[in-house]
């Protein structure tokens, strides 16, 4: 594991992966600290649709791009809506989603790029963010895999359109998985076992885990044995095994909130641009 959490000089943490290349990437995971959104939104939400003021949002989306080197006006962003969409955006998309959720990429769940100084961005709260840097080709990927995206094979199929638009390799792609629920959290019922075990026939066993007659996902692992399906060397891929349900005072955290009776919580974001 090269997760670390690093401070910044206006007082934000951004974790970070140490395998990627500094000298070719940009990226960032955020926290929950160092903003200006009241709760359950406290205080550095990050998202414009979960019911919090816009001009707060807008002001950690500043606190927080600008900590990375980018304006708000460059990032791209989509409407996530759980599915298994991945779309190549370049220059033409800058801006799309930075300050008005309508203008968001559309109902996509995982975004790609080969375009320098292109921060892509997408919002978070248990749902496990998945880093892609392909330094031989200079492309980077970030995707969303909630359970439904994680058994849509969300990460495999990031990957693989990546070869078909840049020429990744999974042998050469660097993977980051960043905090986000774990099986230590992520309790799961009888839709979500049955569609496992569809999506990971020879597998399941390793997936879900009983514990105390619970049934238990194991997300980082599901997108683990996709990406080692498709030929991504099993050191190349990074897994934070950060919970955010159990570190819900660093990261949003929806179980967390439901415990505490909360409907509404923040979302941190994960960031990458190429140089
Ligand atoms: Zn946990």
């Amino acid at each position: 594991m090269s997760y670390f959490l690093k401070r910044t000089e206006n007082n934000l943490w951004h974790g970070k992966f140490s395998t990627f290349p500094e000298d070719l990437i940009t990226h960032a995971v955020s926290t929950r600290l160092g903003g200006v959104s009241k709760p359950p939104f406290d205080s550095l939400n990050l998202a414009l649709h979960v019911g919090d003021e816009p001009a707060d949002v807008l002001a950690n989306r500043k606190k927080f791009i600008r900590s990375l080197g980018f304006n708000v006006s460059d990032i791209v962003t989509p409407n996530q809506v759980h599915g298994d969409k991945i779309f190549r955006v370049d220059e033409n998309y800058r801006g799309c989603g930075c300050e008005n959720y309508a203008d968001s990429i559309p109902e996509t769940d995982a975004l790609i790029t080969n375009t320098p100084n292109l921060p892509l961005m997408l919002c978070f709260a248990d749902c496990v963010p998945i880093f892609f840097v392909d330094a031989e080709n200079r492309a980077v990927g970030l995707a969303h895999g909630g359970w439904k995206g994680t058994l849509k094979k969300i990460a495999a199929k990031t990957l693989l359109k990546m070869g078909d638009e840049f020429g990744t390799r999974p042998k050469d792609c660097l993977i980051g998985i960043a905090p986000s629920i774990g099986a230590c959290c992520y309790e799961v019922g009888g839709a979500v076992i049955d569609k496992c075990k569809a999506a990971f026939p020879k597998n399941f066993d390793e997936l879900l885990i009983n514990r105390d007659g619970k049934i238990y996902l194991d997300l980082w692992r599901a997108n683990v044995l996709q990406l080692l399906e498709i030929g991504v060397p099993e050191e190349n891929i990074d897994v934070t095994e950060d919970c955010t349900c159990c570190e819900s005072s660093w990261y949003f955290s929806y179980r967390a909130a439901q415990k505490k009776n909360l409907d509404r919580t923040g979302r941190i974001a994960a960031l990458i641009a190429l140089n």
